[in-house]
């Protein structure tokens, strides 16, 4: 065996030091222009960001904003979702996808996902609409697409927004269509953990819908129309020009980490699929591995022989949404969502990141496979 990995204490999730080594002079340089210029919120920066993610996705416009579940939530707010209207979504998600629709004072109605991919099982999305349902929030879960084209035609037969939680998929495309630009619109999150991560919170709405975007310019800058004139309330979500230029460096980066990422993902399917249930990649869609997640009955013991073996792993996630104190308002119980209830003890995702070497990655499916 190799030495290079065995000589670390430990094997991460992600290792964010070994993505800044190669462009640490860019991002130096960056900075001190920034620090120099003393323009540090909405500059020239966060205008040209949101221009060129824009342009990577095809649409005509990208807001800033502070971080992804801001960009959920001034979204559905700029949408008119209220108080009264029910959103479909999954409970098998970060909090952050139901919260927003609960901070508008919508109600968050759960569909469950499906075995193979974890994303919303679409075939159970109409018979939750009603005539409260304004929206459905798909989640494109650990990198892969949503079944797009059959969420789409029940959003135009139901005439429902479809908005798309973009904050683990940043470049995963579906029948080549970048995630983010076929709904109403994109959220994406720049949390250091994503695929696209800054330096600190961040995130952008990106959408076609010119008026979406004029209102969610304003909200996230407390509806201000001129010097000290609102037209509305607001809220402060703005980004600052730090995240947005180590985005804008990053982002000439994002495809080579994307495909990177999927390499490890390959490595890891080879040796373990007759192990466990690895992740599944729909043919007509591409994964960008947020999360390279594997479900087995003996989750805990694989997760206690990495540990072992100094191997980071993480449980996204261990309690479904409507199994949550803080959803406990919405009268859910359990079995009420049975495929994210297996989920929930079974999933384990295992370390994959661009910097991952594949001797590591080979290491690491090996101690998998002994401890099944
Ligand atoms: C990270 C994440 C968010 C929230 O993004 P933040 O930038 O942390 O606010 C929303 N939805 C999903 C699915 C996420 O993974």
């Amino acid at each position: 065996m190799s030495e290079i990995f065995l000589n670390k204490d430990i094997i991460p999730m992600l290792d964010l030091k070994a993505q800044y080594l190669p462009i640490k002079e860019e991002i130096k340089t960056a900075l001190k222009e920034i620090i120099e210029s003393g323009q540090f919120v909405l500059g020239q920066n966060v205008r040209s960001l949101e221009e060129e993610i824009a342009a990577y996705h095809n649409v005509h416009h990208g807001i800033g904003l502070a971080s992804g579940t801001d960009s959920l939530h001034l979204c559905l707010k700029a949408l008119g979702i209220k108080q009264g209207d029910e959103v479909i979504t999954t409970p098998f998600t970060f909090i952050a996808s139901a919260e927003s629709i609960a901070y508008v004072g919508a109600k968050p109605v759960f569909v469950d996902i499906k075995e193979d991919t974890f994303n919303i099982n679409v075939s159970k999305i109409e018979e939750n609409i009603t005539a409260k349902t304004t929206a459905i929030v798909i989640v494109h879960l650990f990198g892969q697409s949503v079944d797009m084209t059959e969420v789409l035609e029940i959003a135009n037969k139901y005439n429902l927004y479809v908005i798309e939680d973009c904050a683990q998929a940043f470049g995963a495309k579906y029948r080549n269509i970048p995630v983010g630009s076929m709904g109403s619109a994109g959220c994406f999150s720049f949390y250091p953990s994503k695929n696209l991560g800054a330096y600190g919170d961040g995130g952008m709405m990106i959408s076609n819908n010119a008026d979406i975007i004029n209102k969610v310019r304003l909200l996230r800058n407390h509806g201000t129309v001129g010097p000290y004139e609102h037209r509305f309330l607001g809220y402060n979500s703005r980004l600052d020009e730090i995240q947005a230029a180590i985005l804008r460096i990053k982002l000439k980066h994002i495809d080579e980490y994307n495909q990177k990422r999927s390499n490890i993902a390959d490595i890891y399917t080879s040796i373990l699929g007759d192990t466990v249930t690895c992740p599944v990649e729909l043919p007509d869609r591409n994964h960008v591995y947020h999360q390279y997640t594997i479900q087995s009955p003996s989750r805990d013991k694989i997760k206690e022989a990495m540990k072992n073996n100094s191997i980071s792993s993480v449980v996204y996630y261990p309690l479904p949404l409507h199994l949550q104190q803080a959803f406990k308002y919405l009268n859910y119980t359990e079995g009420d969502f049975p495929v994210s209830e297996t989920a929930a003890k079974e999933v384990l995702s295992i370390p994959v990141y661009p910097e991952l070497e594949p001797e590591q990655a080979e290491h690491i499916a090996r101690i998998i496979r002994q401890a099944v």
